[in-house]
């Protein structure tokens, strides 16, 4: 069997996930969207449903993969509906459902309901990507409710720029939110992961967090609180075949690496089919039996080749862990000009293997 897996460390999950809710204070749905982040949603949202104050997702088939799942708890729809016959199925499975243009408010009010609907009601507060106008905000608040068809309104918007730690951007986001909100007593909603690290002057009832579950930090710079984050994805393979290159001899497709010196060269059953990424360059982190090293030449489809010319115990059979608890995703992803976010979705093939139940 090809050695190539991911192991996913629910403790890990679990860890986060209360940090998330310690730094907050707050209530947090778990951000489980795009299978989440690739660690696989319905098995994340079973690690967390016993102590989960509800999920979050980009659309209603991730939503009722997690109900036919068994899931239970909350789940709210990050972008709402994409059309109007959705919304008989978040009445019928119970889901929570973000309005953040008119006429997904004109179809609630439309709608043909069998118990009040809750709605998270998305403000632009700067982001400039969904969300009402700040002028159109009341009105829309106070339309939802005269409805009939709305129970709970929560008030959210999204910042931008919560990753820039120094930066202006997110006060004055939340500048303009809290002046758009102000007279609505309503619970409210603004953070995701950097702003749950990074922002804790930033009001929150709930929060939602969802790389930081997964262990990878959102900033660039290392972070206090992201420092104490726990990676969940440990993503490994084995070494399948070793060479001994003189100096002057490529390596891999395009030599786009060439041996310096005499050079022991490990070929590692992992590669872009997988998820990592191509453009990871040589000299990217990797670990082989617990040592660090480097990656080396050009990753291809199946495979990619590591320097073991240090590491003289090392051979075939050796441990490769591409990213883990050793060597941060976060920092293979800054190597290959990419976010964890990117290179956690990308993931493909390798099946997951649960620790922790
Ligand atoms: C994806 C998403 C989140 C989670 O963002 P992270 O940076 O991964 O924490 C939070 N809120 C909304 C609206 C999102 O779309």
């Amino acid at each position: 069997m090809r050695p190539a897996r991911a192991l996913i460390d629910l403790d890990a999950l679990r860890h986060n996930y209360r940090l998330a809710r310690e730094l907050s204070g707050a209530r947090a749905l778990a951000v489980v969207k795009a299978d989440a982040y690739g660690h696989g949603a319905v098995r994340c949202a079973q690690a967390l449903e016993a102590e989960a104050d509800g999920f979050a997702v980009a659309c209603i088939e991730e939503a009722l993969a997690l109900r036919e799942a068994g899931i239970r708890a909350p789940i709210l729809l990050l972008e709402g509906f994409f059309e109007a016959d959705e919304l008989a199925l978040i009445d019928q499975h119970d889901l929570w459902c973000v309005a953040h243009t008119q006429w997904q408010i004109e179809a609630i009010e439309q709608a043909q309901l069998s118990k009040p609907l809750t709605v998270w009601l998305k403000l632009d507060s700067g982001m400039h990507r969904v969300g009402l106008h700040p002028a159109e905000y009341q009105a829309a608040y106070r339309r939802l409710l005269a409805s009939g068809k709305v129970g709970k309104i929560v008030l959210m918007s999204h910042f931008a720029r919560a990753d820039e730690p120094e930066c202006e951007r997110t006060s004055e986001q939340l500048a303009v939110f809290q002046q758009a909100r102000e007279g609505l007593s309503a619970e409210v909603s603004l953070r995701n992961s950097p702003a749950v690290l990074g922002w804790p002057q930033v009001p929150s009832d709930w929060v939602r967090p969802g790389i930081m579950l997964y262990g990878a930090t959102p900033f660039e710079q290392a972070q206090e609180q992201a420092a104490r984050l726990q990676p969940v994805m440990t993503l490994e393979s084995k070494v399948i075949s070793v060479r001994e290159l003189p100096a002057g001899e490529p390596v891999g497709y395009g030599a786009r690496f060439v041996a310096e010196r005499p050079t022991r060269v490990g070929v590692v059953a992992m590669g872009y089919a997988d998820g990592y990424p191509r453009h990871a360059p040589s000299g990217t982190p990797v670990v082989v039996d617990g040592q660090l090293t480097r990656l080396i030449g050009r990753v291809s489809m199946d495979m990619l080749t590591v320097d073991l010319t240090d590491l003289p115990q090392a051979g075939l059979g050796s441990h490769v862990e591409l990213w883990g608890k050793q060597v941060l995703a976060s920092d293979v992803a800054m190597a290959a000009g990419s976010i964890p976010y990117q290179i956690f979705c990308n993931l493909r093939r390798v099946p997951l293997l649960y620790l922790g139940g």
